[in-house]
């Protein structure tokens, strides 16, 4: 662009088919931003793409680009949507796609192809063949924007827990295998399949010759009949052979596949669209794909006061046991403002005294959780929305199961709807800067794996140097404790030689930070935190490797004081 320093452009601009195809050519790993010409590419990933860019650039193995939906054809079944799409293509296959601006699976991903084509051409591992993506479009007479998106990426079995197993009180174990295995299961239904049904689903074995025993075994009692689905999102697909343990205990289904040990049914819609709608039709009228939404989505919970105070372990585990992981988590003691503000549209109802009361009562547990579809599962467990309709129409919802006793209001909040979701989390976690910094001893001793640490936890490293703080910077960064006995030697100790300066910049980058350093006293870290960075690098209590802003007042400071003004973007 004219005007500006001469730098490489970072992402090639593709606009046309031609371009498109030109770009299918390229070697190596290209990701590719896809976006609408009404709201332009995506502006938040640049400094990650930068980064990655850096990381990576010793063999001209990793590229990006921008392709405009609107005006090229392959791209047509991204076109009105809002939600930005990245493509990653690898030795001229789109073989990926992330949706949404999830920048740590981004950078994973990207990482794992780089990794990959890395070892390919060095000759230590074989091309694999893998499935190229294949966008369809939804044929849909009166499609709405959410239907647009492009459903290739989600492929769909159905599979059967067979009687004796059901018999056996076997289900539920089976189905946590198969999710274990990294699969979803979208539906379940307790089922006597007719004496068709089963001739229809095993049509492959009918020339076995104990069919007839088959069908009638298959007759004995109920079946569990599954809908799953993988996504091509979640990296590395893991393959029904894992599962395939003896085979009483995995769903069995008609062999399509070649493996003749494979027990369960792969209908896959990227070859076989019609086999899977037609098996999912035949066992689950209801059930429709399109509105099942298999992303890996965030949603926020919050734990109120008092079921925090009283049952802060059960809760957690249960949350934890329903699938969901915890991305980032805070403990607040809210004001009455900051309530104000996340209920503004509650502020007239009746309960909003209690309520206001209530959050403002002690602290409370904020989570980031995450799962696929994690908005409406997260609500679907929380059952109804007050106390007393979640103990009369749903007992065993959290917030019936949760609730405190003499508490009117329920202990549980979950986002509506993703969109909610996004504008809650940004609420409570928001993209913060923080400073770290790597010690001068721990700098000369394990730079590289501390560094290590800091990229894995998903921070942006958006300024980084290397430096022998002044006194003044050290006096600055540890304000609070001047005049304590270790002050002196603290000073002492932090300029001693140079330090490894950074602002880490992610969702709640401060506490996070802080997180991942552990405790201060590397002894305790060792025995409460053994993952954390000061139990694996620090010495004592003094030389304990890292340092990370407290607040985020005190990140704004000592940032200002060691890079100058914060021009971050
Ligand atoms: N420190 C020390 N002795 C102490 C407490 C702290 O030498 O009893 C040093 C240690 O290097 C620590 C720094 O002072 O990292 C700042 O202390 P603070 O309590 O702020 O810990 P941090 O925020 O680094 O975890
Ligand atoms: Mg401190």
């Amino acid at each position: 662009m004219a005007g500006k320093k001469k730098e490489v452009q970072l992402q090639t601009t593709i606009t046309t088919q031609k371009q498109w195809d030109e770009m299918l050519l390229t070697k190596g790993v290209v990701v590719i931003d896809v976006y609408q010409a009404w709201c332009g590419p995506c502006k938040a990933v640049r400094s990650l793409f930068r980064k990655l860019q850096n990381d990576f650039s010793e063999d001209d193995v990793l590229h990006f680009a921008v392709a405009e939906a609107d005006s090229i054809p392959t791209l047509q079944p991204f076109r009105n949507t809002c939600e930005p799409a990245f493509l990653f293509c690898a030795n001229g296959k789109i073989i990926a796609i992330v949706r949404g601006v999830n920048a740590p699976l981004i950078s994973k991903k990207i990482t794992e192809l780089v990794q990959e084509e890395r070892e390919i051409a060095a000759g230590r591992k074989e091309r694999t063949k893998v499935d190229e993506l294949v966008f369809l479009e939804v044929k849909s007479s009166e499609e709405s924007v959410e239907e647009n998106i492009p459903e290739a990426t989600v492929r769909y079995s159905v599979g059967i827990i067979k009687p004796d197993d059901v018999l056996e009180g076997r289900v539920e174990e089976i189905k946590q295998k198969i999710r274990g295995a990294g699969f979803h299961i979208e539906a379940a239904e307790e089922k006597m399949l007719t004496e068709e049904q089963i001739r229809v689903f095993y049509a492959q074995k009918k020339d076995q010759p104990d069919f007839e025993d088959f069908v009638q075994f298959m007759l004995s009692g109920p079946c569990h009949i599954l809908a799953i689905t993988k996504e091509e999102a979640s990296g590395a697909i893991p393959h029904w052979k894992e599962l395939d343990e003896p085979s009483e205990s995995v769903p069995d289904g008609p062999e399509r596949l070649k493996e003749a040990e494979s027990i369960l049914n792969i209908c896959d819609v990227q070859d076989s669209i019609e086999d899977a709608s037609r098996q999912l039709a035949f066992f689950f009228p209801n059930f429709d794909a399109k509105k099942a939404d298999h992303k890996v989505e965030r949603t926020l919970a919050l734990i109120r006061p008092c079921l925090l105070k009283e049952r802060r372990n059960s809760i957690i585990q249960r949350i934890k046991d329903d699938g969901f992981e915890i991305a980032m988590q805070k403990e607040i003691m809210l004001t009455e403002e900051q309530t104000r503000e996340f209920y503004k549209e509650h502020v007239d109802q009746d309960y909003f005294p209690v309520l206001l009361e209530q959050m403002t009562s002690g602290p409370t547990l904020v989570l980031a959780l995450t799962r696929e579809n994690a908005v409406a599962r997260w609500r679907d467990l929380l059952g109804p929305k007050t106390v007393e309709e979640a103990k009369m129409e749903n007992p065993e919802s959290l917030r019936a199961v949760y609730a405190v006793e003499n508490v009117p209001i329920s202990q549980l909040h979950g986002s509506s709807t993703p969109h909610e979701a996004q504008k809650e989390l940004q609420f409570f976690f928001p993209q913060e800067h923080t400073l770290a910094l790597i010690k001068p001893d721990a700098a000369r001793e394990h730079k590289d794996e501390i560094m290590q640490r800091v990229k894995d936890a998903g921070f942006t490293i958006s300024k980084i140097k290397e430096q022998a703080l002044t006194h003044e910077m050290a006096a600055q960064f540890y304000k609070d404790h001047e005049g304590k006995p270790f002050f002196e030697q603290l000073v002492n100790y932090m300029t001693e030689g140079p330090s490894v300066v950074m602002v880490l910049t992610k969702e709640n980058a401060v506490e996070e930070w802080r997180n991942l350093m552990g405790p201060t006293d590397p002894e305790v870290a060792k025995e409460n935190f053994p993952e954390s960075i000061r139990a694996q690098f620090a010495q004592d209590i003094l030389s304990n490797a890292v340092h990370g802003s407290s607040t985020q007042e005190h990140a704004l400071k000592s940032i200002e004081c060691v890079f100058g003004e914060l021009d971050i973007d």
